[in-house]
């Protein structure tokens, strides 16, 4: 048998990958600084935990309705009202086996052979890869500045051709927030040129400084027409192995969906579903512990980057990622002999020298930077930290 031309041309996804190599190298008694794991670290709540073994005591185990119990999808509707000003009723709402599931499910029932979809750079690994298995054409688009786009990015990057913009803020890999004007902005530019935007709101309860994260539908309404909200509880409640996220767009695209998810995944696991309704429901001081936690993480290790010569690190606003330029230390060669001169053999090095995962750019378009995670303790930071100075100090 012989994999399809379509599987052949699926890249492995480089954050899990790098993940898995790290729990392997860890499994294996190895000192490993992880990285590279895009997940919090801290555990699901006890109470979300209950809903579920309540769920499974009470024989919760069977099919549920394909598109998600109608329980959830209330409850994802409340909390878009609550959270964010939107207004949608439960046949616009689709709940999924995690974002990345809903995140398919768009792309497939928006997208055609050779239509163009507008990636701005750096993107998150798995945008690429989706978008292309639908037969799309990824047009990685460059910021202006402080890493984001604009409505002109927009008005420029259009051809006949463009369908749809992703947006993803707070961004996976560099944290970037963008206000309300920078939306308002982008809005008009969607609106002006006829796009659909797939806006993933994944990391928006992490936010730094006072900046709150706003969904583009809630700065310009009208663009609840042209808009699939992507979220999910995996980040929020620290629930990635759950594996429920939901989509909320207009209906006749959310049915397509629907319909697609029937014939592919049937419905998302009900016990876990369950779990998501205390999720959204139940307390919620779990989130901004996390956050405050993340807070006092990024502060550290921004400023401990920064401190290394030769590396630069933006500040970044949300999310739980740093997304350093490591670009001048490129053309330097290890104490073993090995030449830095990409993301790739930084990140590699990295690991084989000094026992610390990092995300190369090259995986998110940009090969000047590296991503670092800094979902882990601060012991394990302040470690990593340390043995990231090691290593540079010893490139000549
Ligand atoms: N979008 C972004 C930007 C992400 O970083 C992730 C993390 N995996 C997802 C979507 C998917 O999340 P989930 O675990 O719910 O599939
Ligand atoms: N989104 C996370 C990351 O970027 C988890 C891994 C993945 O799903 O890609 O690391």
């Amino acid at each position: 048998m012989e994999v399809s031309q379509r599987a052949k041309g699926i890249l492995p996804s480089a954050t899990l990958a790098i993940t898995n190599k790290a729990k392997v190298l860890k499994s294996q008694g190895l000192d490993i600084i992880g990285f590279g794991a895009g997940e919090p670290d801290f555990d699901t709540p006890d109470n979300i935990k209950e809903a579920a073994c309540t769920a499974l005591k009470e024989g919760f185990t069977k099919y549920t309705a394909t598109e998600g119990i109608i329980a959830l999808r209330k409850a994802v509707a409340d909390k878009l009202k609550s959270r964010n000003g939107l207004d949608y009723t439960i046949d616009e709402i689709l709940i999924s086996s995690g974002a990345k599931h809903s995140l398919f499910n768009a792309f497939m029932c928006l997208l055609n052979p050779g239509d163009e979809v507008l990636l701005p750079l750096p993107y998150w690994v798995s945008y690429e890869e989706q978008i292309r298995l639908c037969g799309a054409k990824v047009v990685a688009v460059n910021p202006e500045t402080n890493l984001k786009i604009t409505g002109d990015t927009i008005r420029r990057q259009k051809t006949s051709k463009t369908k749809l913009l992703v947006l993803n803020s707070p961004s996976n890999p560099t944290g970037v927030v963008y206000s309300k004007k920078e939306l308002k902005d982008i809005g008009e530019a969607v609106l002006e040129t006829g796009l659909g935007i797939i806006s993933d709101e994944i990391y928006e309860d992490f936010t730094y400084d006072g900046i709150k994260a706003e969904s583009i539908v809630g700065v310009i309404p009208k663009l609840k027409e042209h808009t699939i909200i992507i979220n999910g509880v995996s980040k929020t409640y620290s629930m990635t192995g759950w594996r429920i996220g939901y989509a909320a767009g207009p209906q006749n695209i959310i049915k397509a969906m629907g319909n697609l998810q029937a014939h592919s995944t049937s419905n998302p696991t009900s016990f876990a579903q369950k779990a998501a309704v205390e999720a959204l429901t139940g307390p919620q001081e779990s989130v901004s512990l996390m956050c405050q936690a993340f807070c006092k993480r990024r502060d550290y290790i921004v400023k401990a980057l920064n401190s290394i010569s030769g590396i630069r690190c933006p500040n970044p606003s949300g999310a739980f990622y740093v997304f350093p330029d490591v670009s001048d230390l490129y053309g330097k060669t290890t104490p073993k002999g090995t030449l830095v001169n990409s993301s790739q053999s930084f990140a590699s090095a990295l690991l084989e020298e000094e026992l610390v995962a990092v995300v190369p750019g090259e995986a998110f378009g940009t090969d000047q930077y590296v991503r670092l995670s800094y979902a882990c303790d601060m012991a394990t930071i302040k470690k990593g930290m340390e043995r990231i100075e090691h290593f540079v100090k010893n490139l000549s």
